[in-house]
């Protein structure tokens, strides 16, 4: 299995990263992570293979903020003519009705059609604990953040876990996977971290440090750990210091570009 990297970055998109966004083929079916801006890049070339012959697409959904659901707006280029399920969060995750989230992000004035009018898109919310789609065991677990995300596992394949605090529970989830996509918004070795003003510092609370990410990774024994959901507010030399930092915990960490694909066994 491998996953493809559509979307690097959190918050917005910068001239070489797109909002999150990862997909991965699993058999005859397509497994879509977040809508983020990134979701844009399945119309380009070099991601055809990813669509030929998929069966069914599936979109899972770690939450509601706009830079992981802004692509649902982009569904009708993106996926013409395809069905589509969205695997949102159930209500007992998070509190969220996720029919009214994800009707009231397509809807009039926000997007040209409303939601019921849409054809080709089905929501079917995934729960806590193991969830079977397309063959797959999918498992979910909520998640500290400004609001409650989820993290996925897919068999024992993978983990994405974005948009939240560190979490020792983690590396329970995640032990023994081949790869975990672990978000790392910050480096606090780094001293361009503390430059940063303070009230944009309030947001990493919400966040994970890379180090900790890092501790993590190697705690669960995973085979690898790519680093994503990278703060836009800094640059590619941030983003090497903050690889070279967690390479120091777990050495087999690699922060890649928008485009690379990683085999889920733990190799490039
Ligand atoms: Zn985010
Ligand atoms: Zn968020």
């Amino acid at each position: 299995m491998h996953v493809t990297l559509l979307g690097t970055i959190g918050w917005m998109p910068s001239d070489r990263r797109e909002t999150t966004c990862f997909a991965s083929r699993v058999g005859d079916s397509l497994f879509i992570f977040d809508a983020g801006t990134g979701l844009r890049r399945l119309r380009e070339p070099a991601q055809a293979a990813l669509l030929d012959g998929a069966r069914d697409i599936h979109l899972f959904l770690t939450h509601y903020h706009l830079d992981h659901v802004c692509g649902l707006a982009y569904l009708p280029g993106v996926l013409p003519g395809r069905e589509l399920v969205i695997h949102a969060p159930a209500a007992e995750l998070n509190g969220v009705d996720p029919e009214r989230a994800v009707a009231g992000l397509l809807h009039r004035p926000y997007n040209p059609r409303d939601w019921e009018e849409l054809t080709g898109l089905r929501l079917e919310p995934v729960v806590a604990g193991a969830n079977e789609i397309a063959g797959h065991t999918v498992r979910v677990r909520p998640q500290h953040h400004s609001d409650v995300s989820v993290a996925y596992r897919v068999d024992d394949a993978f983990v994405l876990a974005t948009d939240t605090r560190i979490d020792p529970q983690t590396a329970e989830f995640a032990a023994g996977v081949g790869l975990l996509l672990h978000e790392a918004w910050y480096n606090a070795a780094d001293p361009r971290t503390e430059a940063t003003p303070a009230e944009l510092r309030a947001g990493y609370a919400a966040h994970s440090e890379a180090g900790a990410v890092a501790t993590l990774a190697a705690d669960a024994g995973v085979g690898r750990l790519v680093p994503m959901h990278l703060n836009p507010l800094h640059d590619e030399s941030y983003y090497a210091a903050l690889e070279a930092a967690a390479r120091a915990v777990f050495p087999h960490t690699d922060v890649l570009p928008d485009g690379a694909v990683v085999d889920t066994k733990g190799t490039i």
